[in-house]
């Protein structure tokens, strides 16, 4: 039978044209309690029909190190993107990771693509599309800067980058698309601004679950396979009163040690900032004077790792990290010096993510599975970048309905 194989994975070739679905931000909660709430018919069925699952996501438990992790099927030591910056020691500036030239490893697409398969990539965000689209001879657009040959597709005018109609976009996208060119392979990554602002089962997660579902149940009667997990879950960071809950990270360091004996990194930072204020729950340290012990007694600190414990653990490229990893509790975030951060644009109580408290993803396939615990064996922990592989190696013939 024909396969692909690429990163130490090797593929079968879809029997029928794969769908593999991103959320950004979908915390396991959000889809029981749409189902719960009666507006998520589709995604209720796959619990009869189809295999509910759950995953973990890589750590940091951010959006690119996930994506590159789906699309590659390896943890970021393999593909390299391990945030959205890195500090550069030699130059002593801190380094965007968004260029291509940052990435160590081909994707899976661009593999399948290779070997003759049509292949399409619908992202919300642009700062994903070079990333996702590396060397990969097939369809890749953002929703955020879609032309107007996509617009006229989709019959959706472009959306704010800060809305929920961008990830929209993207599932009308792989609708039109699936209908048009019928690819064998496409892969749809939406963006967390709704998760961002609304916790599991209130109205505007449920309206977005249902929106959802809705695309979803037109790709499965369009006769795709459907695998849809997230990139990382999501928390509340907020005391009581609303306001954030954060660990100013930089300026207790320059209290201990003096100004710019340490250099705080948070790896969330990127262009969009207006979710989360570059406020998560990973940062990472360089810093020369032993201060492990005594982040690590901060309140709110859940663990303090060295660079080559971090590295083995998260599996994480260590030449990208600093010399300490600093993880924070379910509802803390870090962050560098309070001058640094500006959150006018935090309308709502913070939610983030970046966390070990935001590792559990959901993994949901509209095929049965089998043959998992042979392949992957009993005792380990599914990834949400398996997908591809137990959607392409471990389905079974879809059940009637
Ligand atoms: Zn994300």
């Amino acid at each position: 039978m024909k396969s692909v194989s690429t990163n130490g994975r090797s593929y079968r070739w879809m029997d029928r044209p794969l769908v593999v679905v991103c959320v950004d931000g979908s915390e396991p909660a959000y889809i029981p309690e749409a189902v719960r709430a009666g507006v998520a018919p589709f995604l209720a069925h796959l619990q009869h029909t189809g295999t509910v699952l759950d995953a973990d996501c890589v750590i940091p438990s951010f959006t690119n190190p996930n994506n590159l992790s789906i699309v590659t099927g390896a943890p970021p030591e393999v593909h390299g993107i391990c945030g959205n910056y890195f500090y550069d020691r030699e130059t002593g500036s801190e380094v965007m990771m968004n260029d291509p030239k940052y990435l160590r490893c081909g994707t899976l697409l661009a593999a399948f693509a290779d070997a003759g398969a049509k292949v399409a990539v619908v992202t919300a965000k642009d700062k994903l599309r070079t990333l996702l689209g590396h060397k990969l001879k097939g369809t890749c657009f953002s929703a955020e800067k879609a032309d107007a040959a996509t617009v006229a597709l989709v019959g959706m005018p472009v959306p704010s980058v800060y809305s929920a109609e961008l990830s929209e976009f993207v599932f009308a996208a792989g609708v039109k698309l699936m209908e048009r060119d019928r690819p064998d392979l496409m892969y749809l990554s939406t963006t967390d601004y709704v998760q961002h602002k609304a916790a599991p089962g209130t109205p505007a997660a449920n309206a977005f679950y249902a929106m959802m579902d809705q695309y979803l149940a037109k790709l499965d009667a369009l006769g795709c396979s459907i695998a849809l997990t997230a990139d990382h879950g999501m928390n509340a960071k907020h005391r009581a009163d609303g306001s954030p809950d954060v660990i100013y990270l930089q300026d207790v360091l320059d209290g201990w040690l003096g100004a710019g004996k340490a250099r705080v990194i948070l790896p969330i930072t990127d262009p969009y900032v207006v979710h989360h204020g570059a406020l998560g729950s990973f940062a990472t340290v360089y810093v020369d004077a032993d201060v492990r012990k005594k982040i690590a007694d901060l309140p709110g600190v859940e663990v303090v790792l060295t660079r080559e414990e971090a590295a083995q653990r998260f599996e994480l490229p260590p030449e990208r990290i600093g010399d300490l990893v600093v993880v924070s509790t379910r509802h803390v975030v870090i962050g560098t010096s309070k001058a640094r951060h500006d959150l006018s644009g935090l309308k709502e109580p913070l939610r983030s993510h970046g966390g070990l408290s935001e590792q559990k993803v959901p993994l949901l396939f509209n095929r049965r599975l089998r043959g998992v615990e042979g392949r992957f064996g009993a005792h380990r922990r599914l990834r949400n970048f398996d997908i591809f592989d137990l959607a392409l190696n471990c389905v079974e013939e879809k059940v009637a309905a």
